[in-house]
């Protein structure tokens, strides 16, 4: 086939062909959905494969979470293919194929990564070639190609698998089958290199180890807490999606502890950086708890928020500038919490951003911790009715296992009651609890007829 042709100077090895009889990946597998947008291509004269983490997973007997289609054909040409069809991105253009809720991406094959003066290897259709700074970091990738182009500027090897819808066959261009057989995640080319065009590659090394239970290869894993920084040019955004992708996904615990080892997690999370040091500190069990119950959670298809996990996550660095903030300036607590949290929450958004729908919560579920304090007086019970109140309580609870202080347990167990019995508990006050609230003198009647303007 001639499109196969290896560009030269290639980083991928051979190519293997896997035909229908030596995989198990039948249509059935594929979604509807998926299956018409292969076969619309195919029909009107397009190559169509499945590529990425659909074929690795169905290959694994792992439902995947989307299906990915690359093609030949332009996104103008697959635009005239689909009425459902809508072009996004800027740097690389794609079409979403839409069907309901359900979208499938199609995307032209990609060209090289290189400026490359060879003939041979920059290809025929006279588009710019994608372009690196000098630090080699990948600032234009618009550019389409052949698909052993597109095989070599994927990530690792058991993301560089095509199913082709002409033929069930599994076009396997960087031998990522023999890898997943022997559960090994490696890279494509030269690792420190391709770290430097796109350093999230190093979040997605342990986001596939941990959720496809594979061993990083040594090339791949020594050279991460050396580059690890590189992860500061990220733009924030875009660091908040893998942190999504990280610690929504049913694997929190076992990522946090690898990004933690491989010193990422010191990147995205630099405010935190001091506590990280004392793997005793409370900071770190009651991270460590919260992820473990969110990947529970996760497991058990129950519902899970960011802002929950966040408030967790920055607590303390948030609870140190807000005692700091107290001593030095004589602020009222609530006061000091607030500035904080801003404070906080900025320094937090220079490296991932958080979108205002969790900050927000975040903000709230820390105020809440103040207001938790407060439990006389059915005015105290009108925080039962907060949006945040039942994560606010949650993490209550965390912060009274983990600390387990006398007035954060007694705490706790109050509002456990209150949930329960609110009128029962009302003037029920556990121990010494919240801030003592002195009540003002009530102002004395002035006899009638006395008024002034005073
Ligand atoms: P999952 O969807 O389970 O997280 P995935 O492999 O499908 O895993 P996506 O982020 O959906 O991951 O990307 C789809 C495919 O695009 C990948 O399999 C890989 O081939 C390629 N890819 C994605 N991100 C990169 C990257 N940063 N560098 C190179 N190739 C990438
Ligand atoms: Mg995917």
């Amino acid at each position: 086939m001639s499109s196969f042709k290896k560009p030269s100077n290639s980083r991928l090895p051979q190519l293997t062909k896997l035909t229908r009889d030596q995989h198990p990946i039948s249509r059935k597998n594929i979604s509807d959905n998926a299956l018409k947008v292969l076969y619309r291509l195919h029909n009107s004269g397009f190559e169509a494969y499945l590529v990425g983490g659909c074929v690795r997973d169905l290959l694994l007997g792992i439902q995947p979470k989307d299906f990915d289609v690359t093609t030949n054909a332009t996104p103008e040409q697959v635009k005239k293919l689909f009425r459902n069809c809508r072009l996004i991105g800027r740097r690389f253009r794609l079409a979403h194929i839409v069907f309901g809720r359900d979208i499938i991406e199609v995307a032209t094959f990609r060209g090289h990564h290189k400026e490359d003066n060879d003939e041979a290897t920059s290809h025929a259709r006279k588009q710019p070639i994608a372009k690196t700074d000098e630090k080699g970091f990948l600032v234009r990738d618009n550019v389409y190609g052949s698909i052993e182009e597109d095989a070599e500027r994927r990530d690792f090897t058991v993301n560089a698998m095509y199913y082709n819808i002409a033929d069930f066959c599994i076009y396997d261009f960087a031998g990522g089958k023999k890898d997943l057989d022997a559960g090994i995640l490696r890279l494509i080319g030269d690792p420190e290199q391709r770290y430097r065009e796109d350093p999230v590659r190093m979040l997605r090394a342990i986001r596939f180890a941990t959720k496809l239970n594979m061993q990083m290869d040594k090339q791949v894993q020594e050279p991460i807490n050396e580059m690890a920084s590189l992860l500061r040019n990220i733009p924030p955004a875009r660091l908040f999606d893998e942190f999504l992708k990280m610690f929504m996904s049913g694997k929190a615990s076992a990522n946090f502890e690898m990004m933690v080892q491989h010193n990422l997690f010191q990147q995205m999370f630099p405010v935190l950086k001091t506590y990280l040091k004392d793997e005793q500190s409370p900071a770190v069990a009651l991270i460590q708890r919260a992820l473990s119950d969110t990947d529970k959670r996760v497991n058990n298809e129950q519902r899970v928020t960011p802002a929950y996990l966040l408030a967790v996550m920055l607590w303390y660095p948030m609870e140190a500038r807000r005692s700091q903030l107290e001593v030095e300036s004589g602020l009222p607590p609530m006061d000091a919490l607030n500035i904080a949290s801003a404070d906080v929450i900025d320094r937090q958004c220079q490296t991932v951003a958080l979108p205002k729908r969790f900050s927000l919560p975040v903000r709230d579920i820390w105020q809440l911790q103040l207001r938790l304090q407060s439990t006389r007086g059915g005015k105290a019970m009108k925080v039962l009715e907060h949006k945040k109140f039942r994560a606010a309580y949650d993490f209550l609870m965390l912060r009274a296992e983990i600390e387990g202080s006398d007035a954060l347990i007694e705490l706790s167990q109050f509002w456990t009651k209150a949930q329960k019995a609110p009128n029962k508990v009302i003037g029920n006050k556990p121990g010494r609890s919240g801030p003592k609230r002195r009540r003002r003198p009530r102002a004395r009647k002035k006899p009638k007829g006395s008024e002034s303007n005073e």
